[in-house]
C-alpha cells in the first residue's frame, strides 16, 4: 500500500480549502496585526479554487496535483504568500518523482522551502514562513530515520511548523510587509507560519485516513 499516492495529494488540498475557510477570520486577525489583513481572505479564496480544479479536473498524479495547486495560487491569491506559496508548490511538484515514501516528506519540505527562498529571499528567524518550513524538514527527516509511517512523519513536521509558528511571536520581522512595524511586529505570530502550519496538518491528517482506510 502506497500512502502518499493521488488520492492523498487530492485529500490534502480538500482538507486544506476546509481547514483555512475554518481558521479565515484568525488568519486575518494576525496579518491586521502587523501586515494588511488579507492573509486569510487570500489563502481561504485560494484553495477553495484549488480544491474546485481538482474536483473538476483531477490530475492523475501527485506532481499533477502540485502543478494545479502552483498554477491556481499565482493566479488567485495576492499578496506575497501567493507568488511565494506558488513557488514552493511548483518545486514540490519537481520533486514528486519515484517513491513518495516517509523519507520523502523531508525532501517534499525541503523543495517548498527552496521554493520560498528563491523567491523571497528570507533566511530563518525573519519572522515569515521560512521559520514553519525550516524546523518541519528536521523534524521529518529525524522521524523517518526512526522508521515512521509517513502519516507519522507529515504529523512530526506539522508539529514542528507549529512550533515554528508560535517561536515567531518575540521575532522582529525584517522581510515582508510585516518589517514595515519593525520593533511592533515583535509580540504578534506571524500569518504565513501559521497558514503553513496549518497546511503541513492537513497533510498529515489525509495520509492519516489513507493509512486507516489499508489497515
Ligand atoms: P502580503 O504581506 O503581501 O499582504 P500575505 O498577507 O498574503 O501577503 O502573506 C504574508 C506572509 O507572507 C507573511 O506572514 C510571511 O510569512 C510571508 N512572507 C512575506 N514576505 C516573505 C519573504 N520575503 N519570504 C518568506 N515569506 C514571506
Ligand atoms: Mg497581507
Amino acid at each position: 500500500m502506497r500512502t502518499l499516492d493521488v488520492e492523498w495529494a487530492k485529500d490534502w488540498m480538500r482538507r486544506s480549502s476546509a481547514t483555512l475557510t475554518e481558521h479565515r477570520m484568525e488568519l486575518i486577525d494576525l496579518d491586521r496585526a502587523i501586515g494588511d489583513g488579507d492573509h486569510g481572505e487570500n489563502m481561504a479564496r485560494g484553495f477553495a479554487v484549488v480544491a474546485q480544479r481538482i474536483d473538476e479536473t483531477p490530475p492523475d498524479d501527485v506532481a499533477g496535483v502540485f502543478k494545479l495547486v502552483a498554477q491556481t495560487l499565482m493566479a488567485k491569491v495576492g499578496g506575497a504568500a501567493g507568488p511565494l506559496y506558488g513557488t514552493a508548490f511548483m518545486r514540490a511538484a519537481k520533486a514528486s518523482e519515484g517513491d513518495l515514501d516517509a523519507a520523502w516528506v523531508g525532501t517534499l519540505c525541503e523543495a517548498a522551502l527552496d521554493g520560498i527562498v528563491a523567491r523571497g529571499k528570507a533566511t530563518t528567524g525573519e519572522k515569515t514562513m521560512v521559520d514553519a518550513w525550516t524546523p518541519a524538514i528536521a523534524a521529518a527527516k529525524a522521524a523517518a530515520d526512526a522508521g515512521r509511517s509517513p502519516a507519522q512523519t507529515l504529523r512530526a513536521a506539522a508539529a514542528a511548523a507549529a512550533e515554528g509558528a508560535e517561536a515567531t511571536i518575540p521575532l522582529r520581522a525584517t522581510k515582508g510587509r510585516a518589517s514595515y512595524l519593525g520593533e511592533r511586529s515583535i509580540g504578534h505570530k506571524d500569518p504565513g507560519s501559521t497558514s503553513t502550519a496549518y497546511l503541513l496538518a492537513c497533510a498529515a491528517d489525509a495520509a492519516e485516513a489513507a493509512e486507516s482506510r489499508g489497515r
